[in-house]
């Protein structure tokens, strides 16, 4: 059973079904959200508040339980890896995005209605659909709007220099705790080994 998680988990199809499910995860929260509220404008404005609290979440998983040292090690081992391949297809279980969505969701109904409830689960889902698609993006494609570009150039630098720039889907929450850090022409050297960019054919 331990053989076959980890086989999975480092599966293309595992993969690409988990951008699947993430996004799925988000449509169906925010359907649910409209279905039971009586306010569709609460729903989506709760939502757009779950994506941009993902941002913030992205931030806090990547910088202290991917980046700093604590007992947990699964967490800490499993990133380096895609520090040392950027280009592998490790992801959690298909399934665990749901999961941690329903989790979450039954953790938020305690504070609030069910309907706000799971309009900011399926916005913090789609902030982690963005995030996912985006990193995938970042090592395989060039972007062509300077924002993403830069996006890009910031997250390289991170590979190289793992305690800086953590964000993926903004810069915000590195420039609020410190850990921004403006490259140079030098720091980018080197970083062709971290896409994979197919060449057009001329
Ligand atoms: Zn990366
Ligand atoms: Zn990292």
């Amino acid at each position: 059973m331990k053989d076959f998680i980890l086989k999975m988990t480092a599966s293309k199809w595992n993969y690409y079904l988990s951008l699947c499910v993430d996004f799925l995860t988000a449509v169906v929260f925010l359907g649910l959200s409209i279905y039971y509220s009586t306010d569709i404008w609460a729903s989506l404005g709760l939502f757009i508040v779950g994506v941009i609290f993902f941002t913030f979440l992205e931030y806090a998983v990547h910088a202290w339980l991917f980046h700093k040292n604590h007992p947990f090690k699964v967490f800490i081992e499993g990133h380096a890896h895609h520090h040392q391949n950027p280009f592998s297809y490790d992801a959690m279980p298909f399934f665990m995005s749901a999961v941690i969505a329903s989790f979450f969701a039954w953790l938020f109904h305690f504070f609030m209605p069910s309907s706000d409830a799971f309009a900011i689960v399926g916005g913090m889902a789609l902030g982690y659909f963005n995030y996912g698609i985006m990193h995938h993006i970042m090592h395989r494609r060039e972007f062509a709007s300077n924002y993403w570009r830069y996006m890009q150039e910031f997250h390289f630098v991170h590979h190289k220099k793992p305690l800086l720039n953590h964000g993926i889907t903004t810069d915000i929450w590195d420039r609020v705790f410190g850990t921004y850090y403006q490259w140079t022409e030098e720091d980018l050297k080197g970083i062709e080994k971290l896409k994979r960019v197919k060449k057009k054919a001329s």
